[in-house]
């Protein structure tokens, strides 16, 4: 680490060698550092059973939304009660076109961070 840091600093005293061709691979390779995988969402096939799709309408009558929910978390607007939702098991709704997007990330809810992957309320629905 502390040659590559020697030849980084000589490379910046000498604004010759970056207009050279041959910085340029060196650079490349600094900014393609491997990157751990990422953690795996929720996979689609799933997001059915724990989180299902309906309007916001919908869910605040039968009661599946905290009745203090009036926007999405991830967007930031006011959820309207024709737009379809996800529901989480938390009481949480979403865009479903929000939280999918969440969901392709992480399986928690991003509001209370519950992990929706293991609910046990996608049997008793
Ligand atoms: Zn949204
Ligand atoms: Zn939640």
């Amino acid at each position: 680490m502390a040659l590559s840091q020697t030849e980084a600093s000589e490379m910046d005293q000498q604004p010759f060698s970056l207009l050279a061709g041959d910085s340029l691979p060196f650079a490349f390779m600094a900014l393609h550092t491997p990157e751990p995988a990422p953690p795996p969402g929720l996979p689609e096939a799933r997001r059915d059973a724990v989180a299902p799709k309906m309007t916001f309408g919908e869910a605040c009558e039968e009661c599946l939304v905290h009745p203090s929910q009036t926007e999405c978390t991830i967007c930031i607007s006011d959820l309207c009660s024709h737009e379809i939702v996800r529901t989480l098991p938390c009481q949480h709704a979403y865009h479903a076109s929000c939280i999918d997007q969440w969901f392709a990330r992480s399986t928690l809810c991003p509001n209370c961070k519950t992990d929706v992957s293991d609910a046990k309320h996608a049997e008793l629905l």
